[in-house]
Formats: C-alpha cells, sequence, structure tokens
C-alpha cells in the first residue's frame, strides 16, 4: 500500500501497488474527485555509507593489485585510494608524516 498523490486534485489515495512493476502505466480513480489518473512506478534509490578509516588516516589502506602477476598498479579494497607505483602508494601512505 502506498500513498500516492492525485495529479487533479492532490488528494491522498491509498493505493495497492504489491503488483506494480517499475516504468509501466497502471490507471486508478481518485477516491476524491473520482477522476482516472496514471500511475508509473519509479525504483527508489536508497543510499548506504561506510566508514571509510583508511581515508582518514585511522588504518592502513588494504591495497590490492590491480592486474594479477603485476604487484601495480594497485587499489585499496575499502576505499577509493590508488597508487599506480611503489612511490605513489608511500606517499599515500604517509602524507600525515610530513
Ligand atoms: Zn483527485
Ligand atoms: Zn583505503
Amino acid at each position: 500500500m502506498e500513498e500516492i498523490t492525485c495529479p487533479y486534485c492532490g488528494a491522498v489515495n491509498d493505493v495497492e501497488t504489491i503488483d506494480y512493476n517499475s516504468d509501466e502505466l497502471y490507471e486508478e480513480e481518485c477516491d476524491a474527485c473520482g477522476k482516472t489518473y496514471g500511475v508509473i512506478p519509479r525504483p527508489r534509490w536508497d543510499y548506504d555509507t561506510a566508514k571509510l578509516d583508511c581515508r582518514n588516516g585511522m588504518a592502513e589502506h588494504k591495497w590490492r593489485p590491480l592486474h594479477q602477476g603485476r604487484e601495480y598498479p594497485q587499489e585499496c579494497i575499502v576505499c577509493t585510494a590508488y597508487a599506480g607505483g611503489k612511490e605513489q602508494k608511500d606517499a599515500m601512505e604517509n602524507k600525515e608524516d610530513d
């Protein structure tokens, strides 16, 4: 059950949407004004958050080589840190020190 707002009169209707498929048009009749309007279900975005301790200098990056059999480039499996070579990686890990 979803609360759907009628585009004609603005009344909120309780609509049973359990069988609805995304992006298809469904006809509903407004309880308040009696007009027929269309409902098009859209998927909603949810956002998860994650702590990036390594990005905040609270933990080491967890480096992993991007290509098998080659040491570099490497990326961190926790955050988006990327190191193309050893010097770059060392600089990233030691940036708190200078
Ligand atoms: Zn209405
Ligand atoms: Zn990281």
